[in-house]
C-alpha cells in the first residue's frame, strides 16, 4: 500500500466555496468534491504493471475496500477527493476556465520508493467545473482510455497510465454522433496514474485572469513537487529554463506519437502535460492507411487542425500560449523564445533518430531526407498501412527485394498496381542506403523491429473489445491488454491484432471516426 501525501491541497490555495454546483473559482487551483456514489461497482480489468508502481499486490487491488475508492464510492486512510482549476485554448480559441469537469483526485500516492503518483477518478460525477455535462464517462470511452494509456506505455510513449476500469452499474445517456439520439449507455470509471496531472491550461488560467500571485504560487510549486532539478537554478532564469525542459519533452512525445501512427484528436492546451505525458485519451486514433491530413474526430473533420500531420505545428502553438501566459512572471520574457527555437531543434533531431531507426539506418545521413520523403508519399498515394509497411520492410531480402513482400500493407489491388514502379525503385535505394551501413543482416533486422511495433490499438481492435464488453465480455479486454504489453514482438496465435484494418471497419463508427462523446 502506498501512502499518501496531499501536496496540492497543502501547499496550493483551495476553493473557499465547498458546494458543487457549475462556478468560476478564482484565486485558487482546487475545490473539494465527493464523488458520487456508484450503486453496482465491479472491477472490469485493471494494470498490474500500475497496481505494482503503487505497491499493490493481486488480492489488494481486488480487495473490497479498493473496489470502493475505485468506484468513487468510499476513500482510503490519506485520500482525498478534489478537482483543479484549469483554462485552455479549445480548437486555437480562448475558452476560458474549463477544469476538472469529470476527473476527481483521490490524492497523491507515495510509493516504498518515495515516487509520488497523482491518482485520478474519470467520471465519478459532476464537479464544480463540470458546465453543462454530467461529469459521467460511458464504458466505450473508459475501455479506450484504459487500454491506450498501456499500450503506449508499452510502446515507450509516455503517458497518463490506467490503473483499473470500474462499472458503475449507472445508466448514462449520450447522444454519440449529436444527431438527437440519445442512448443508455453502461457508466464506467478510469482510475488514471500519473506523477502529474498538470496541462498547460493550469497556468493560462491565472495568467488570462492577471493573477500573476497565483500563477507564481503554481510555477514555484511545480518546480519544486514536478521538476526538483531546478531547484538550484538562478530564480532569474529559472522560469525560461524550465520552459525549454517543457519544449524538448513536448517535442520528443510528438516524434513518439508520429513514429507510431497516434493522433490524439484534441490537441487543446488543457489536454497539453507539463511533463510531456500522453494525456485525456479522447477521440484519438492510429493511422491505417498513412495519411497526414487524417483525424479521428469528427468535430475536427471540418479544419482539420488537429489531423495526423499538423500535431507538431499545433504542439509548438500550444507551447506558444503557454509562453504567453509565462511570460507575466518571467523576468525576461524574451528568454522565452529560445523554448520555442529547442521546441524545433529537438523535434527535427529526434525526428530523424526516430525515423533512421524505423527505416533501419543506423543513423541519419545526408540525402536521407529526400529517401524518407518519397516513401511517405508513396506510403500516402499508395494508402499503405504505416504498422504494417514498417514491419515489413525489415523483412525484404536485400539480394532480390521484391515489391510483392509488401503487398500485405496495401489496403486495394489498384493502388498498388498504381505505385509499384515507383515502389521498386524506391526499394532498390532504400537496399542501396541499408548496405552502405554495413551493418550485419540479422543485428539490422532486430533494430528494425525494435522501432517498428507489430501490435498497435488499431481503431477497430478497440471497438471490438468494447462492443464485446458491453455485451458483459472482457475476454477481449485482457486479451488485448497481454498482447499490447509486448507490441514489438512476434506473438505467435495474436496474428489477428496485427492485421491491417478490414474492409468492414473502414467507414464504421468507432472504427474510423470518433466522436468527442464520451
Ligand atoms: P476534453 O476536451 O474532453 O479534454 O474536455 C474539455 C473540458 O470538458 C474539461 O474541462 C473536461 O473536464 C470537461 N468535460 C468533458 N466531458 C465531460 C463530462 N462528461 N462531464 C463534465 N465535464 C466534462
Ligand atoms: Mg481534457
Amino acid at each position: 500500500m502506498p501512502h499518501f501525501d496531499n501536496r496540492w491541497l497543502r501547499e496550493l490555495p483551495g476553493d473557499t466555496c465547498t458546494q458543487n454546483h457549475p462556478r468560476q473559482v478564482h484565486e485558487a487551483l482546487w475545490s473539494t468534491v465527493t464523488p458520487e456514489a456508484a450503486p453496482n461497482p465491479r472491477l472490469l480489468a485493471h494494470s498490474r504493471e500500475v497496481a505494482e508502481l503503487l505497491d499493490l499486490d493481486e488480492a489488494t487491488i481486488r480487495s473490497r475496500d479498493w473496489l470502493g475508492a475505485l468506484s468513487g464510492n468510499s476513500l482510503l486512510a490519506g485520500m482525498a477527493t478534489y478537482v483543479t482549476c484549469y483554462g485552455g485554448h479549445q480548437f486555437g480559441t480562448w475558452a476560458g476556465q474549463l477544469g476538472d469537469g469529470r476527473a476527481i483526485f483521490l490524492g497523491e500516492a507515495v510509493n516504498a520508493q518515495g515516487k509520488r503518483f497523482e491518482l485520478q477518478l474519470k467520471g465519478a460525477g459532476p464537479t464544480p467545473y463540470s458546465r453543462h455535462a454530467d461529469g459521467y464517462a460511458v464504458l466505450r470511452s473508459s475501455v479506450r482510455e484504459f487500454l491506450c494509456s498501456e499500450a503506449m506505455h508499452h510502446l515507450g510513449v509516455p503517458t497518463t497510465r490506467a490503473l483499473s476500469l470500474v462499472a458503475t452499474g449507472k445508466t448514462v445517456i449520450r447522444d454519440m454522433f449529436y444527431d438527437g439520439h440519445p442512448a443508455a449507455e453502461t457508466g464506467a470509471i478510469v482510475c488514471r496514474v500519473a506523477p502529474s496531472f498538470t496541462r498547460f491550461g493550469h497556468f493560462e488560467l491565472p495568467a488570462a485572469r492577471g493573477d500573476t500571485a497565483l500563477l507564481q504560487k503554481l510555477l514555484d510549486f511545480t518546480l519544486d513537487r514536478d521538476f526538483p532539478d531546478f531547484a538550484h537554478t538562478h530564480p532569474d532564469e529559472r522560469v525560461a529554463r524550465w520552459f525549454i525542459e517543457v519544449c524538448e519533452r513536448t517535442a520528443r512525445l510528438i516524434v513518439h506519437w508520429m513514429r507510431v501512427g497516434f493522433v490524439h484528436g484534441v490537441m487543446n492546451t488543457d489536454n497539453m502535460s507539463i511533463l510531456g505525458l500522453t494525456i485525456d485519451y479522447g477521440p484519438y486514433g492510429w493511422i491505417d492507411d498513412f495519411d497526414p491530413l487524417w483525424t479521428p474526430n469528427t468535430t475536427d473533420a471540418a479544419g482539420r487542425r488537429y489531423c495526423f500531420g499538423r500535431q507538431p505545428d499545433i504542439a509548438r502553438w500550444n507551447l506558444e500560449r503557454l509562453a504567453d501566459a509565462l511570460s507575466l512572471i518571467a523576468p525576461d520574457p524574451g528568454a522565452l523564445a529560445e523554448g520555442i527555437e529547442r521546441y524545433d531543434t529537438t523535434y527535427d533531431r529526434e525526428f530523424r533518430t526516430a525515423f533512421a531507426a524505423k527505416f533501419g539506418f543506423t543513423g541519419w545521413r545526408d540525402g536521407d531526407d529526400d529517401l524518407v520523403e518519397t516513401a511517405f508519399q508513396l506510403m500516402y498515394r499508395g494508402e499503405i498501412d504505416m504498422t504494417v509497411f514498417f514491419r515489413t520492410l525489415g523483412q525484404v531480402d536485400l539480394e532480390v527485394p521484391d515489391i510483392d513482400s509488401l503487398r500485405d500493407a496495401f489496403y486495394a489491388g489498384a493502388k498498388f498496381r498504381a505505385v509499384a514502379g515507383e515502389l521498386a525503385t524506391w526499394l532498390q535505394r532504400w537496399r542501396q542506403r541499408i548496405k552502405s551501413d554495413g551493418r550485419p543482416n540479422d543485428r539490422r533486422l532486430s533494430a528494425m523491429n525494435a522501432a517498428n511495433p507489430r501490435y498497435v490499438l488499431r481503431n477497430y481492435l478497440a471497438q471490438q473489445a468494447i462492443e464485446r464488453a458491453e455485451a458483459g465480455d472482457m475476454t477481449m479486454i485482457d486479451e488485448l491488454l497481454e498482447t499490447l504489453r509486448h507490441p514489438y514482438d512476434n506473438q505467435p496465435g495474436k496474428e489477428v491484432f496485427a492485421a491491417r484494418r478490414p474492409d468492414w471497419a473502414r467507414r464504421k463508427p468507432g472504427c474510423s471516426m470518433l466522436s468527442c462523446s464520451s
